[in-house]
């Protein structure tokens, strides 16, 4: 059996020699046939150079470096790309996720687990964090159709067929956390202690995170937008009630000239509550508008793997996909 390690680099000059070692002694001690995917994200870091010599040295070391930035959702797509293995485990460079789990992974792997997660525990994490995580999975459970769980990350082992399904999956905003979730087949998830980052820092800002968060709640359904539509309905009946009553009173007492407050107060509220559906709508428009364009998800600069080895041709389509969406 091949087992193909994919990792997405950014900047990671600092740990990498130590992230190569460490992998590498871990999975001499498995005793499987063992490929590391390197994705280098557009570094402007000394990232490059280290992975060139870490392929001429190591021939299971095989790298693509991109043209720029990209992401980590467009490096973890190469890096699935690129991987042939029967497995493939997809990891951190910074040695947040611990290389010693990887025999696990593959123990639970071989108990025919298409999916190992390993969920790593809050621990060391700052309480705005915690908390903000805790919130949020609480709110986008109830709003999307994948169950999505705190502290289950990119971290994890795939199987062959489930690398597939997800390179079926072509759309340009990638939510990996739900794609992974969407594809299903049978998955175990583990927990282990959360290690605190030793080299460099997370480049997760809090705005990132909120995107992140927000892309989560829009890639994977179009509930939202219902719910925009619901609340305009809600309005409006209450509009009309309210004019109902008006119109009555004025018939009935005759005409008085009270109101000037509810008016401002009904006419900015309704003003407010049709900028968020806009922006609602305009969400969902934009994301349109990127997944038109078909862009390529990245560009490689540079890499070791000849043409002929990959990308992976894509899959025939199933025949009974398509027939159910959500
Ligand atoms: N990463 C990447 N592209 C990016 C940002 C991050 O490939 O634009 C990689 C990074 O090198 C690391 C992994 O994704 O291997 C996780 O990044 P980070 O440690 O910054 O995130 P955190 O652990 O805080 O979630
Ligand atoms: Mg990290």
């Amino acid at each position: 059996m091949l087992i193909s390690i994919v990792v997405p680099c950014f900047n990671e000059e600092e740990i990498l020699e130590r992230f190569h070692a460490r992998v590498t002694d871990e999975i001499a001690r498995l005793g499987h046939e063992f490929q590391l995917v390197y994705v280098d994200d557009g570094s402007r870091d000394g990232t490059l150079p280290i992975l060139e010599t870490l392929a001429a040295v190591d021939p299971r070391a095989r790298y693509l470096s991109f043209s720029r930035n990209f992401g980590k959702e467009a490096a973890m797509l190469a890096g699935l790309q690129h991987a042939e293995g029967d497995a493939v485990v997809i990891m951190d460079a910074d040695l947040q996720h611990p290389p010693e789990l990887i025999g696990r992974m593959l123990e639970e792997h071989a108990l025919g687990n298409d999916q190992v997660i390993a969920r790593r525990t809050r621990k060391g994490d700052r309480v705005t964090r915690t908390v903000g995580a805790r919130a949020y999975y609480w709110l986008i459970n109830r709003l999307v159709d994948v169950e999505l769980v705190d502290g289950v990350g990119d971290f994890r082992l795939l199987s062959r067929r489930t690398v597939d399904a997800i390179l079926e999956l072509t759309e340009y905003n990638r939510f990996s956390k739900g794609l992974f979730a969407w594809v299903g087949f049978r998955t175990t998830t583990f927990s282990y202690e959360n290690a605190v980052r030793e080299q460099g820092r997370s480049a997760w800002t809090f705005g990132k995170l909120l995107n992140y968060g927000l892309d989560g709640l829009l890639s994977f359904n179009n509930k939202p937008l219902r719910a925009a539509l619901y609340l305009g309905l809600l309005l409006l009946s209450l509009a009309l009630a309210y004019a109902t009553w008006i119109v009555g009173v004025a018939l009935v007492r005759g005409v008085d000239t009270p109101g000037y407050v509810t008016l401002l107060v009904v006419v900015t509220a309704l003003a407010g509550v049709q900028m968020v559906m806009v922006g609602v709508v305009g969400e969902y428009v934009g994301r349109i508008y990127y997944e038109v364009k078909r862009r390529p998800h990245f560009l490689v600069k540079a890499s070791n793997i000849s043409p002929s080895q990959g990308p992976r041709p894509p899959q025939e389509p199933h025949p009974a996909r398509g027939l159910v969406r959500r």
